[in-house]
């Protein structure tokens, strides 16, 4: 089960979360049949909004998402603040070659275009406020640079963002996948910030450790060195979809009497493949019939 952890460091100036998202990532590429590159993308993006999530207080839907001109087209993901996530991109099967280095080309995938964040709120009491929503053009398109410069850009809070994943060819196709968010807030001391600047690069691939069994607690030792830090609050991090059977039948009813009518004369039923976890509800014709019948 995957993991996340909030903590605070150098008299709560020093945000910090960490996530170990390996089965989180393997559930979306499973149900999206991504390729390689475009895994590690979403897995990316999947990661960084669970760790942005968590250090969001009052929020019932964060949405992350890409619109770009690269292969890959977009990726739109979604958390929760029961560190529920789940997310797509719009073309799955875009593929690079490795850069030289034998790399993942996350970066030529994703190409140029803009980052959104949206935070939602009220649903809970049944008022939907308006959403706050920041944007900033994509700067690096590697996605955890992206992250960093939209805090940093948008919410004034200057951040450093680890995301990894690791794959393989054969299923699980994911060995290792999560990610750290330090968050400096104001009032931080100079001398503490210069010092995770160089833990953090000096520090292996978070998909090494992860690997090799590290929790997310073990993350935070590994970027953080000899600052003592605190973790205050952990949580369960999974892809979950809130589609289901009769939202599926809601939305199809919603077309109304005619289309519901022409969709039983065609006599093949109905489908519905949500686009968040690809899941396809089928309605057959006696769910169409009970379906006009009410309407
Ligand atoms: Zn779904």
């Amino acid at each position: 089960m995957d993991r996340l952890v909030y903590g605070t460091a150098a008299d709560a100036t020093v945000r910090l979360i960490a996530a170990v998202t390996t089965d989180t990532v393997e559930e979306a590429i499973r149900r999206h049949e991504t390729g390689p590159t475009a895994s590690a993308a979403l897995g990316r993006m999947l990661t960084g909004a669970a760790l942005l999530g968590a250090s969001l207080k009052e929020f019932d839907r964060l949405t992350v998402r890409i619109e770009s001109d690269g292969p890959v087209g977009g990726i739109t993901v979604e958390a929760n603040n029961a560190g529920d996530v789940r997310g797509y991109v719009r073309n799955p099967a875009a593929e690079l070659p490795p850069t030289a280095d034998g790399k993942f080309d996350v970066r030529g995938l994703v190409g140029q275009g803009m980052f959104y964040v949206m935070r939602e709120s009220g649903f809970d009491i049944g008022l939907h406020h308006e959403p706050y929503v920041g944007s900033v053009p994509i700067t690096s398109g590697e996605i955890a640079e992206d992250f960093a410069y939209y805090l940093a850009k948008s919410e004034q809070i200057p951040a450093a963002v680890l995301l990894g994943v690791l794959l393989k060819k054969t299923e699980p196709f994911v060995v290792a996948s999560g990610g750290v968010m330090i968050q400096i807030m104001p009032g931080a001391n100079d001398h503490i910030v210069t010092m995770i600047e160089d833990t953090v690069r000096r520090a292996p691939h978070l998909t090494e450790v992860i690997k090799e069994g590290a929790t997310p607690e073990d993350l935070l030792k590994l970027v953080l060195g000899i600052i003592d830090f605190e973790v205050l609050a952990e949580r369960p991090v999974a892809f979950r979809c809130t589609c289901s059977y009769d939202r599926a039948f809601a939305m199809i009813s919603a077309l109304g009497r005619d289309e519901v009518a022409s969709m039983l004369a065609e006599d093949n039923g109905a489908m519905m493949t949500c686009g968040f976890c690809n899941e396809t509800y089928r309605l057959d014709d006696g769910a169409l019939e009970t379906m006009l019948s009410e309407l």
